[in-house]
């Protein structure tokens, strides 16, 4: 396959994106929802490659339909094992999960972690676990979150897992009928896997596009950008060929008259790459070969444009191109396959795609009022409490030195209608945080915080992902030269 029309170079123009005085000010103006965040500065003029994943990155999945999708193929797989009919019946909550949580397995309790694993959230089935529960569970000694017992939910892929999980815990606990809760949660695992195997899933998606993937129409003027400045694109995706040929044309297909196909944007292409075993391991690069209808790999020496790659691995990756990881951007939406290991195996910068920061930016606008109260509610708070152990000390005291009886009765007085005041305080603070809370999302709260700390999720994101924003074109109202800068957290001590 040498040279095939579609995979052709187009004569691009270098055009002149110097960024323009007050570019630095257009972004500020930007709605929050489309801005790139910086956790570490990033110098767009120094990448010469910018890699993206596919799934979840430049196809931006509806979540809802492919929650129901997984759901229905996974539950009939389930019921084929021996599980009871009713799981067919039962309605699921595909509100349920968020990314970043944890299963417990053992007792089939869902949690949510802050960065230092305490456990701040958990629910059982669709209960929430009470508080004293949850602290004999999970504080009484330190988590050591790892399999079997525990599975991290860190894909929008794994979200119906979840969801599944908890409406089968419970209701399987409601009718009474005796459940391991181990093994049910393997099972719908390995039910899950099975579906995405068998096509179930993807022939599905595939058939019908326009329902399950948002075309983003931004997304094509965005690599054409990014293109025009002198970058090389490439993509690198876990999914086949088949299916990510029928996906790329939907979403870039036609969308400008330079490109007559899309691979005419990308400078590689590589798909069933096996991440996160690419940035890992040293499987080589194939091929893959068409003669006539009959397809097939070979070892690939070299990466050209107008190619199709598969498997692969970092080192020749980067050995092949000639290029040093610091000089490639790659685009992912995966913690841990996309984002944790290109970083930790690596020194590829990342940009992380979330795409609930939409949801959880409108959910932050909104509860801004709310969240300055909670805030103003916790200072008066210190300062209640402050007034509270004055006063105690003074009583105590006062009572030492057998002072008069009015010093003692004033400063006992004191004591009580402060103690009132930070139990009133107590409720009302609490109440709001529920309310909060509740916007954020009806179970969990924020996705990024988990009460005053980061969640794990977030905590991630803080940690190995450069930049983070919600969808691939927002890079579009960048300037492919910017220079995106991070306001870095200051220590306690340089507050
Ligand atoms: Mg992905």
């Amino acid at each position: 396959m040498l040279n095939p029309p579609d995979g052709s170079q187009l004569a691009l123009p270098n055009v002149d994106f110097e960024s323009a005085p007050g570019a630095a000010l257009q972004v500020t103006t930007l709605p929050r929802a489309r801005r790139v965040y910086v956790n570490r500065s990033l110098r767009l003029d120094q990448v010469e490659w910018v890699g993206f994943d596919m799934d979840y990155t430049l196809a931006i999945y509806r979540q809802a339909e492919m929650d129901r999708l997984s759901i229905e193929a996974t539950l009939k797989k389930l019921v084929a094992r021996g599980y009871p009919d009713l799981l067919l019946e039962a309605r699921f909550d595909t509100n349920f999960p968020i990314r970043g949580l944890v299963i417990d397995k053992r007792f089939g309790h869902v949690v949510k972690m802050d960065r230092y694993k305490f456990v701040g959230r958990a629910w059982h089935g669709l209960q929430e676990l009470p508080r004293e529960q949850r602290y004999a569970l999970y504080h009484a000694k330190k988590l050591k979150v790892a399999p079997p017992r525990y599975h991290y939910i860190d894909t929008l892929y794994a979200l119906p897992e979840a969801a599944l999980y908890a409406g089968a815990v419970d209701l399987l606990d409601r009718y009474g009928i005796n459940t391991d809760y181990q093994q049910l949660f393997d099972d719908i695992r390995e039910c899950i896997d099975e579906a995405h195997r068998d096509g179930a899933i993807n022939d599905t998606i595939a058939l019908d596009l326009p329902r399950y993937v948002d075309r983003d129409p931004n997304l094509a003027a965005t690599l054409h950008k990014l293109r025009s400045a002198g970058k090389k694109l490439f993509v690198l995706t876990n999914s086949r060929w088949a299916y990510t040929d029928a996906m790329m044309t939907y979403l870039l297909g036609g969308a400008l008259p330079e490109y007559t196909h899309w691979r005419q944007y990308f400078d590689i292409v590589s798909v069933a790459a096996g991440k996160p075993g690419f940035f890992t391991e040293r499987r080589p690069f194939l091929e893959r070969v068409t003669e006539g209808d009959a397809q097939s790999t070979r070892p690939a020496y070299a990466l050209e444009r107008g190619h199709i790659y598969e498997n692969g691995n970092l080192r020749d990756f980067e050995r092949m191109l000639n290029v040093t990881g610091d000089r490639i951007l790659y685009v992912g939406d995966h913690i841990f396959g996309d984002i944790l290991r290109s970083k930790k195996d690596s020194s590829w910068r990342t940009a992380m795609i979330i795409q609930e920061m939409d949801e959880e930016l409108a959910a932050q606008e909104e509860c801004q009022e709310a969240l300055e109260q909670l805030d103003s509610m916790a200072r008066r708070r210190e300062r209640l409490e402050d007034e509270l152990r004055f006063y105690q000390a003074r009583y105590r005291a006062a009572t030492r030195a057998r002072a008069a009886g009015e010093i003692i009765d004033e400063a006992r007085l004191a004591i009580e209608n402060l103690k009132l005041g930070l139990r009133e305080l107590e409720t009302a603070s609490r109440a709001l945080k529920k309310t909060t809370e509740r916007r954020f999302h009806p179970y969990w709260g924020s996705l990024f915080k988990q009460g005053v700390e980061l969640s794990s999720f977030g905590d991630q994101v803080e940690e190995y992902a450069c930049l983070y924003t919600s969808r691939v074109s927002n890079l579009l109202h960048y300037s492919p030269l910017h220079y995106f800068r991070s306001s870095r957290d200051l220590m306690p001590h340089e507050l």
